[in-house]
């Protein structure tokens, strides 16, 4: 506020509009800064009214400012935005040829020296107005990005499979696509552990395997089987990274995740046999190639069996080609049931079946491979008929050539067939 002791001369010399008007709008004062910038000389206006330079002003408005500054004695603001101005100066005027209108403030205090006259100050604020103005774009601009992240967060949110835990395991956030894989609600999976979709069947080596790299601030990529809210089974590949703190050290984890189930049935379908479930032939040839071709020597340690149905073809000929089918199911389920987890078990052939018995030497093989033929003597197809096999039995020596492992049980098979059958002869 400007004192009411002033000089003319020094509100002359001050760099905003200062008039001095009473109530009727009548000009007693107008200082050097608004001649210059209105371009209305002094001796032009003081003793006029301002409505005679200014038609466009809201007199009424003005007025009532005047009244109240007077009658509390204190400033008022007279509110001159952009659209309404107060009264219109082109900005700069006179240094430049901007002809762009002037942004004021402009206060009206009383003016004590008379007392029906008010002190009128324009200041000029366009470059905060400027300044405001480019915030508000930048501002808008960022709004405007946000949306469009907005909008790839939910394109991403929709089709990508990604999950965020916790040190812990603890799920912190999960797609909408991937609650919808795994048939759950978003809110029911926030703040559950992973293990919830542990399908139960996938080897604990390969959880230990994926902790261990990701702990070690590495990513872990491979294949995981997961169980959906309903029970049912599905495959992802996936692909777990830990993130990192500024420090270096672990804060979350974060995963994405592809949807591999039916090229995984695929697979399973490639190497299982169709009627017993078992593992066909193909898969049992390459397993065997692989861990003969590519295995340490020192660390290639099975025995090989092979067994054959008796009198199959008796089966199918009294009861039927169906129950003959169902006779080779519930010995391959015989054979899965007495043998261990880690044995390989697949469909040789008709009715025909091959074991592979790891890490064991020849005479524990023979007890096992006993105790698998006394188990099939047990089975009864359909409750009624009895059924009963052969077995050949060796024992792979290392660096051998796996036709000569074949050729040694085969033979033991013949010598089984030949002495009677239902019974194990090791070569
Ligand atoms: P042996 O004790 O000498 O083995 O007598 P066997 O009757 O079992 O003789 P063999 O092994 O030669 O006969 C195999 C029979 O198994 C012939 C074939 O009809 C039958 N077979 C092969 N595959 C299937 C199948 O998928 N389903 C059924 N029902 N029968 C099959
Ligand atoms: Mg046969
Ligand atoms: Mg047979």
């Amino acid at each position: 506020m400007i004192s009411l002791k002033c000089p003319d001369v020094l509100l002359d010399s001050l760099e905003n509009g200062h008039m001095v008007i009473d109530d009727k709008f009548r000009v007693s004062y107008w200082n050097r800064w608004l001649a210059i910038n209105t371009q209305i000389s002094k001796e032009e206006i003081i003793g006029k009214s301002l409505e005679k330079f200014y038609p466009d002003l809201n007199y009424k408005v003005l007025h009532r400012k005047i009244k109240t500054a007077l009658t509390i004695n204190t400033p008022t603001f007279y509110d001159a935005n952009s659209s309404t101005k107060f009264i219109s100066i082109n900005r700069n005027k006179v240094t430049t040829s901007s002809l762009s209108l002037m942004q004021q403030q402009v206060t009206i205090s009383p003016y004590l020296l008379h007392e029906n006259k008010v002190m009128v100050s324009i200041y000029d604020i366009s470059e905060l107005y400027e300044t405001k103005l480019s915030l508000r774009k930048e501002i808008a601009k960022v709004n405007k990005l946000n949306d469009a992240l907005e909008a790839d967060q939910e394109i991403i949110d929709k089709n990508i499979m990604m999950m965020k835990t916790s040190l812990d395991a603890v799920i912190i956030d999960i797609s909408t696509y991937f609650c919808e894989f795994l048939e759950y609600k978003k809110k029911d999976l926030i703040g559950k552990n992973v293990s919830l979709f542990k399908s139960g069947d996938m080897p604990d080596v390969t959880y230990k395997e994926l902790w261990d790299t990701i702990k070690s601030k590495k990513s872990w990529c491979g294949e995981v089987k997961n169980k959906t809210a309903s029970g049912t089974t599905k495959w992802v590949q996936s692909r777990v990274t830990p993130i990192l703190d500024e420090k270096g050290e672990i804060i979350e984890f974060s995963a994405v995740y592809h949807d591999i189930t039916n090229a995984k049935l695929l697979a399973e379908l490639y190497i299982t046999d169709p009627l017993t479930k078992l593992y066909n032939r193909a898969h049992f040839d390459d397993t065997i190639n692989s861990i003969t071709k590519h295995q340490r020597k020192a660390d290639i340690d099975f025995a090989l069996a092979i067994t054959d149905i008796d009198h199959f073809k008796s089966i199918n000929d009294t009861y039927g080609h169906q129950v003959g089918d169902d006779a080779l199911i519930a010995i391959a389920n015989t054979l899965k049931n007495a043998l261990r987890e880690n044995d390989l078990i697949a469909r040789w052939g008709g009715e025909e079946f091959v074991i592979m018995l790891k890490n064991v030497s020849l005479d524990e093989a023979k007890i096992i491979i006993e105790k698998v033929r006394a188990s099939v003597e047990g089975t009864k197809v359909n409750n009624s008929i009895n059924v009963t096999a052969s077995f050949g039995l060796t024992k792979y020596i290392i660096g051998e050539d796996t036709h000569k492992t074949f050729k040694r049980v085969d033979d033991a098979l013949y010598e089984a067939k030949r002495s009677g059958r239902n019974r194990v002869i090791v070569k």
